[in-house]
C-alpha cells in the first residue's frame, strides 16, 4: 500500500526519517519521526533567520547586555513568536513541534541573547490561557509581532525555589490594586513592555499558595522601575534585570485570571517551561558535539589529527550515545506534550536530566578543545558558560528531584 493511501485510511505509517543516532550530523534537517516536511521547511527558515539576523550581531549585543528591538520585530515578521498560541488569540497557531524547532535552532546558532522562548512559550501562554478577551486582544497580537516584549516575574531576592515565600503585595484600593515589592533575575526584564507579576493578594489565606495572584504590569506605569541589567557569567546578550514596584496603581483589569488562583496557574504552566529548558539543553548538546567533532578532525598533535586518538574517539562515542539517548526521551516528552499528557514529574525529569547532561557535554567538549576551548573566541567557550544556568533556573535541579521523588514515594 502506498504511504499516502495508508495515511488516508488513518493507518499508522512507519516513518522513514532517520533518528539523530543514524543521521549524518546531530543537527541535520529532515530527521526525527516527530517532525514532517512542513517542520523541515520551517526549520530552514528559522535557521536562515539565525544565520542572517542574529549571529552577525550577537557580539555587539553581548557588549550591550541586550539584543535590539529590531530583531524582535523581525522575528515577529518571520512568524517565530507566539508559535503555539492559537490563531484566534492572535498567535501563529502551530504545533509544539514547530515551537521545538525554534528552540533548537536558537541553540544550534549558539546565540542565547534573544529571550524569544521565555516570551512566546513561557509568558504568552499565561495571557492566552487565563486572560480575559480584552487582555488577549490587547496583548497577544502585539506580542506575536514582536512589538510588545514579555517577561514573567516570580523570583524575589528572598524567594526563588520557595515560590510561596514571595512578598510582593497587591492591595485592593476601590476597583484598583496598589502593587509594592521587587523581583530579581527577570529574563527580558530590561526590554520588557509587559510583565506577568506574581504577587500576594491575600495574606490571611489558609496557605500562601491560596493567596497568590498574577498581574499584567506594563512598562511606563508610574512607580514601576527597572533596575540594572545584571552582570552574569554567561548569557551576556540577555537583558536579565531587577524590577521594582513602588505604589504602582494597577487598574482592576490588570488582574490575570481569577483572584488568588495564581499559584494554581503557575503549577499548570511550569511543565511547559521545564520542557523548553530541556529541549534547549539537548539541542545545545547537539551543537557542542558537532562543534567538537569538527575541531578534533582538524586539530593536529603528534603528526596526526587528534581525532585519530582512540581516547578521543571513545569520548566522542560516549558523548554521542548520551546525547542520542537524551534526545529520544526529550522527543518522547514533546510527543506527550502534543497529546496533553506531559505530567509535572516527567517534565521535571527532562529538565533536570537534560540540563545536567548539557553541563557534562560542555565540560567534556571544552576539554577536547584544549586551551583554545578556554578562549571566548571559540564557540565552545560561550556554550560552556551559557550552559551553567540551565540547572538553576526554571526550578533548580534539586527542586526537580523533589517533584520527581514525591511521585515515587507517594502512596496514593
Ligand atoms: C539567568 C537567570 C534567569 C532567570 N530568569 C527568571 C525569570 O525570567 N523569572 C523568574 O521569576 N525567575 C528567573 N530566574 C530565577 C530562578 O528561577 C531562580 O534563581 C531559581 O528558581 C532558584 O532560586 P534562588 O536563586 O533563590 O535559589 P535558592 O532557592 O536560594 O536555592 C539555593 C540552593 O538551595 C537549593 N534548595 C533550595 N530549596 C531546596 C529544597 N527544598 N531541597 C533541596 N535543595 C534546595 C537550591 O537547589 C539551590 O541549590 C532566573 C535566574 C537566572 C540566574
Amino acid at each position: 500500500m502506498l504511504h499516502s493511501q495508508a495515511q488516508e485510511l488513518g493507518q499508522q505509517v512507519p516513518s522513514t526519517r532517520p533518528e539523530t543516532s543514524s543521521a549524518k550530523t546531530l543537527m541535520d534537517i529532515g530527521t526525527r519521526r516527530i517532525f514532517n516536511e512542513d517542520h523541515d521547511i520551517f526549520r530552514q527558515s528559522v535557521r536562515r533567520f539565525y544565520q542572517e539576523e542574529v549571529i552577525p550581531h550577537h557580539k555587539e549585543w553581548e557588549k550591550a547586555g541586550q539584543v535590539s528591538r529590531e530583531v524582535w520585530e523581525k522575528a515577529g515578521e518571520q512568524g517565530m513568536l507566539g508559535v503555539m498560541i492559537p490563531e484566534e488569540h492572535g498567535g501563529i497557531g502551530a504545533d509544539i513541534f514547530s515551537v521545538a524547532v525554534t528552540w533548537e535552532e536558537q541553540m544550534y546558532s549558539n546565540c542565547t541573547g534573544p529571550g524569544f522562548s521565555l516570551h512566546s512559550d513561557i509568558a504568552m501562554p499565561y495571557i492566552s490561557n487565563y486572560g480575559s478577551k480584552g487582555q488577549i486582544e490587547r496583548f497577544i497580537p502585539e506580542m506575536t509581532a514582536g512589538k510588545c516584549i514579555g517577561a514573567i516575574a516570580m523570583t524575589e531576592p528572598g524567594a526563588g525555589s520557595d515560590l510561596q515565600g514571595v512578598k510582593t503585595y497587591a492591595k485592593k484600593d476601590g476597583g484598583d490594586w496598589i502593587l509594592n515589592g521587587n523581583k530579581v533575575f527577570i529574563t527580558n526584564g530590561w526590554m520588557a513592555d509587559l510583565v506577568v507579576v506574581v504577587a500576594v493578594t491575600n495574606r490571611e489565606a489558609k496557605s500562601a499558595a491560596h493567596g497568590i495572584s498574577l498581574f499584567l504590569v506594563e512598562n511606563g506605569m508610574k512607580g514601576f522601575q527597572k533596575g540594572r541589567k545584571l552582570d552574569k557569567i554567561g548569557l551576556k546578550a540577555q537583558d536579565t534585570a531587577e524590577l521594582f514596584f513602588e505604589d504602582v496603581r494597577l487598574p482592576g483589569d490588570a488582574l490575570l485570571g481569577q483572584l488568588n488562583k495564581g499559584f494554581y496557574y503557575l503549577m499548570n504552566e511550569l511543565p511547559q517551561e521545564r520542557l523548553v529548558i530541556a529541549g534547549m539543553a539537548i539541542a545545545s548538546c547537539e551543537f557542542m558535539f558537532e562543534e567538537t567533532r569538527n575541531y578534533v578532525m582538524q586539530r593536529k598533535a603528534f603528526g596526526k589529527t587528534i581525532a585519530h586518538l582512540q581516547t578521543v574517539q571513545h569520548k566522542l562515542a560516549e558523548l554521542k550515545t548520551q546525547i542520542c539517548v537524551g534526545r529520544a526521551f526529550i522527543d518522547n516528552c514533546l510527543q506527550l506534550h502534543a497529546e496533553k499528557r506531559l505530567d509535572a514529574a516527567t517534565a521535571s525529569m527532562a529538565k533536570y536530566w537534560a540540563s545536567d547532561l548539557q553541563n557534562t557535554v560542555a565540560t567534556q567538549c571544552l576539554q577536547l578543545h584544549g586551551g583554545w576551548g578556554y578562549m571566548m573566541e571559540y564557540p565552545i567557550a560561550k556554550a560552556f558558560v551559557d550552559s551553567r544556568v540551565q540547572p538553576i533556573y526554571g526550578g533548580t535541579n534539586e527542586i526537580m528531584k523533589e517533584l520527581i521523588a514525591r511521585t515515587i514515594v507517594s502512596q496514593n
